[in-house]
């Protein structure tokens, strides 16, 4: 019989998707899309992942606890379980529905009472497919998979599971995880960090950043004195986002209340004030002085991140206590007993810089002779 091909034509583009390359665009919005995108590459063994609860792991036995389905109970009446034990009744069920039923040895003595005791269950989980059938066929809820993927071995014999392995592991997985919901991942928060989904603060940090830096670039080179200090303002702004975004929201309210409000404002007078008040940003007189100033406190920036990032993991107050104090408290709570000797110690220079401030521009008044 003369086998029919038949050729399949390429659908022709539409004249809208040639001029404007919407192809072209589509795919660079799923480039840009995974670009922004958090990785999802876990450094094993180091980082280890929770599966979910209905995840196919090695097998388990869950044990005599009360918490049977009533065909247990049927069951029961030709069967010697105590409380604790493994629930399994020897049906045998799991092995028929096996794929591979050659991995099973299950064994059970006739008591002298008349009833039945499972001596064995091992399993060789070298030949499992873990395909979960198994845990399907089982009518009285024994045998499980659980959450442990660790099942590498140096030999054989060490893949082969037992009966004490089998319901010590079923007991430790029931205790940790029996009351959670039957959901594919465990929480949507650890399935979005897990898959990349960016969350509002990620969002937030990235158009605080971008904003911050583009705003701190014209303060530099803007001509317009007026643009310059409304660039100056966005600057503070915007970091004082990007405190609130990191969760230092006492910094982000300060940064706001002191820099872009009452900073700011002294420079709006100065320029209101003084009309012939010129920018002079390309003096070389200037700039031989504000480069190197501006290098040192590059520096001391830069010592002050580093020292910080570092510092950040010791101390009493680790993420846990942050976010249950709050960060004002903590920031108070440090400033009035570690650091109160300082603190006052600052109050009093700024009163004193103050009190010279005041001092110094007060107008001599011209007095009038009669
Ligand atoms: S998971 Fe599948 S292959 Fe493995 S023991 Fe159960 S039924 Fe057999
Ligand atoms: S199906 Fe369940 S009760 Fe039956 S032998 Fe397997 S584990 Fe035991």
């Amino acid at each position: 019989m003369a086998v029919k091909v038949k050729y399949l034509e390429r659908p022709k583009l539409t004249y809208k998707e040639k001029i404007f390359f919407l192809d072209f665009f589509k795919g660079m919005k799923i480039t840009i899309k995974n670009f922004f995108r958090r990785t999802i590459t876990t450094e094993y063994p180091y980082e280890k992942l929770t599966p979910p609860k209905r995840f196919r792991g090695t097998h388990a036995h869950r044990v005599r606890d009360g918490k049977e389905p009533p065909s247990f109970n049927v069951l029961l009446k030709f069967m010697e379980i105590n409380e604790g034990e493994s629930r399994c009744v020897a049906c045998y069920m799991c092995q028929q529905a096996c794929p591979m039923p050659s991995l099973f040895r299950i064994e059970a003595e006739q008591l002298p009472n008349g009833k039945k005791r499972v001596i064995r269950f091992d399993m060789n989980l070298l030949n499992c497919l873990y395909c979960g059938l198994c845990v399907d066929a089982c009518p009285v809820d024994c045998i499980i998979m659980t959450d442990q993927y660790e099942g590498a071995s140096y030999n054989r014999k060490d893949c082969v599971i037992h009966l004490d392995d089998m319901s010590k592991r079923g007991k430790d997985f029931d205790d940790r995880r029996y009351n959670e919901p039957d959901r594919i991942w465990i929480d949507d928060k650890t399935r979005e960090k897990l898959w990349g989904q960016m969350d509002l603060n990620t969002i937030s940090f990235w158009v605080f950043s971008t904003l911050a830096i583009l705003s701190a670039i014209y303060v530099i080179f803007g001509k317009n004195i007026i643009y310059t200090v409304l660039s100056l303002i966005s600057t503070l702004i915007m970091v004082s986002g990007l405190f609130f975004t990191m969760g230092a929201e006492l910094v982000g309210a300060l940064q706001i209340l002191i820099y872009a409000v009452a900073i700011v404002v002294f420079y709006v007078l100065v320029i209101s004030t003084v009309p012939q008040f010129k920018g002079k940003t390309t003096d070389g007189k200037f700039m031989l002085f504000s480069i190197p100033v501006g290098f040192v406190v590059f520096l001391e920036l830069a010592y002050v991140s580093i020292y910080g990032v570092w510092q950040s993991s010791t101390g009493i107050f680790d993420e846990k206590v942050l976010s249950e104090l709050g960060n004002a408290k903590a920031v108070g709570t440090m400033l009035f007993t570690k650091y109160l000797f300082p603190f006052e110690v600052a109050s009093l220079i700024l009163l004193v810089a103050m009190i010279g401030a005041i001092i110094l521009g007060r107008k001599k008044e011209d007095v009038q002779e009669a």
